[in-house]
């Protein structure tokens, strides 16, 4: 392959520098000039507020926020947000350039954008959860809207707190504005298809991968690593088009058993064992890094960033790696990883599904109209087949993998829309 030699990298581990040694890449094969790689590499606004909450037990507890755009230039900025006891400036910088790139590989009209508070929800009530939520919300009530930055949940969030978070934003304005943030509860106008959006466009690019490579899918076997939102779908919706999931893991261990696994008796199982699949009987356990390294067509890591890393890479024997976690793959892994031929369905591609259903859901906010699962779902597969055409096709064009090709992709579109719009 047609490959530049990646900036250095200081750390496996590091979100911003794997984004960045990546950006840098495709940016060089671009041809984009200085100026241009200095405006898309610095976030358009940060801000930081310190929000004073009152506890359970009386006492007030400061806590930091954060919320990153990072670009608005194809449209209002959107990502989601983070509560977290590891959320800092520079994770939530990270994760915003991140959704830059996203948003346009997959042409949706939207910028990037992230926020964060540093907490632990678990150790949280609900209450002090609800006061946090819309404490945060106030202190960002110029900086969301509808058209400005449009908010989701992200690791500690869910419906609930996006429940919140539109109330809180509608009391500011006086009327009810649901189209203000995405992932809210189906009767306050959340998508049907989101859950399983992600899940489900893990499964369009694993099937549009498959058929470039000419693996057949009813003759093919594929591991899936975690078993939360995105796992669990994607595997349900694989093995629903034929392929045969032999390994399935999540924090409780790697599960193998290479007649199949019935994926449908594995969520039930998890569903009725407080979300675990601990002592699930239809597969025999095997440790958690086996299941990477398996003799399988296709591999999903959907657990976490990091885990296919400079010290396993050489290991892995699957001919296709379909990215549901945010940045499974380390910079260092991604040339091992394309020396041995191993086709990639990077993450900022493969994982885009939620944000095209997030997407949807301010559609038909907008709309006031709501639209069936079938509808949502023919869609979003479209545009999530159509993204992968448009990768790997930038990838032939010009011999690079297809994770610089995605790259390439979304910096030419940004760049493109910056040139026109204009600057100072
Ligand atoms: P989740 O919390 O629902 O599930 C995570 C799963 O990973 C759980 O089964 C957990 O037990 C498992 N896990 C954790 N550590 C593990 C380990 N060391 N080994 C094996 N399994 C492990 O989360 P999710 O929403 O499914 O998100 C998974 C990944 O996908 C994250 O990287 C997330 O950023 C990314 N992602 C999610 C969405 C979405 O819509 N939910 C969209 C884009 C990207």
């Amino acid at each position: 392959m047609g490959y530049i030699e990646p900036a250095p990298i200081k750390d496996e581990g590091n979100p911003f520098e794997a984004m960045m040694s990546r950006f840098h890449i495709a940016s060089q094969i671009l041809g984009l000039d200085d100026e241009l790689y200095n405006v898309l590499k610095s976030p358009a606004k940060q801000v930081i507020v310190s929000l004073p909450i009152t506890m359970d037990d009386g006492s007030i507890r400061v806590f930091d926020g954060y919320r990153v755009i990072h670009s608005n230039i194809l449209g209002p900025s959107k990502g989601g947000i983070r509560f977290d006891p590891g959320v800092s400036i520079d994770e939530v910088k990270a994760l915003a350039a991140w959704m830059t790139w996203k948003c346009a590989v997959v042409d949706i009209p939207y910028g990037g954008a992230k926020g964060g508070v540093q907490c632990n929800p678990r150790e949280m009530s609900s209450g002090e959860m609800e006061r946090l939520m819309r404490a945060y919300t106030l202190a960002m009530t110029e900086i969301f809207g509808p058209d400005r930055d449009i908010p989701a949940p992200d690791m500690g969030t869910g419906p609930r707190e996006m429940a919140w978070l539109m109330d809180e934003f509608s009391r500011s304005r006086g009327m009810t504005i649901n189209s203000v943030v995405t992932g809210k509860p189906l009767v306050l106008g959340g998508s049907l298809g989101r859950t399983e959006a992600t899940g489900r466009g893990v499964m369009v690019s694993a099937l549009a991968a498959m058929e470039k490579l000419k693996i057949n899918p009813y003759r093919a076997t594929c591991a899936v690593q975690g078993f939360g939102n995105v796992g669990s779908f994607a595997a349900l919706l694989m093995a629903e088009r034929g392929v045969k999931i032999v390994a399935i893991s999540d924090i409780s261990g790697a599960y193998y058993n290479e007649n199949g696994i019935a994926i449908e008796k594995a969520i039930d199982y998890r569903n009725g064992n407080n979300g675990s699949l601990e002592g699930f009987s239809g597969a025999e356990l095997i440790e958690g890094n086996e299941l990477l390294e398996l003799e399988v067509d296709v591999l999903i890591p959907a657990a976490m960033e990091d885990v296919i890393t400079s010290r396993n890479a050489e290991s892995i024997k699957a001919r296709l790696i379909v990215e549901g976690a945010n940045g499974p793959t380390s910079a260092k892994a991604d040339t091992i990883i394309n020396n041995k031929g191993i086709m990639v369905a990077p993450d900022i591609l493969a994982n885009a599904g939620g944000v095209t259903v997030s997407y949807f859901e301010w559609v038909q906010n907008r709309l006031g109209y709501k639209w069936t699962g079938e509808r949502v779902n023919r869609r979003s597969d479209r545009i999530m087949k159509d993204a992968f055409d448009h990768v790997y096709s930038t990838s032939q064009e010009y011999d690079i993998s297809m994770r610089i090709a995605a790259y390439v992709v979304a910096i030419d579109k940004v760049a493109k829309t910056y040139k026109y719009r204009g600057g100072f």
